[in-house]
């Protein structure tokens, strides 16, 4: 799991970030932030829908 530059209110170590689909909405994004050493877990749910678009990527059919 990649590390956040957060750290654990508890411990101070840094947290760890995981992101998959939600397995009861698969427009859900299921986001784990997690302390290794302790354990202390944070969850949030994000719609996919209502994310921003930083860039909508390279498409083969451009002017
Ligand atoms: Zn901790």
């Amino acid at each position: 799991m990649p590390t956040i530059d957060l750290n654990c209110p508890r411990c101070k170590a840094p947290y760890q970030i995981e992101a998959e689909m939600a397995a009861h909405d698969e427009q859900l994004l299921d986001v784990v932030v997690q302390c290794r050493t302790c354990n202390r877990t944070l969850n949030s749910f994000i719609d996919i829908n209502e994310m921003m678009v930083l860039d909508e990527g390279a498409s083969s059919d451009s002017e």
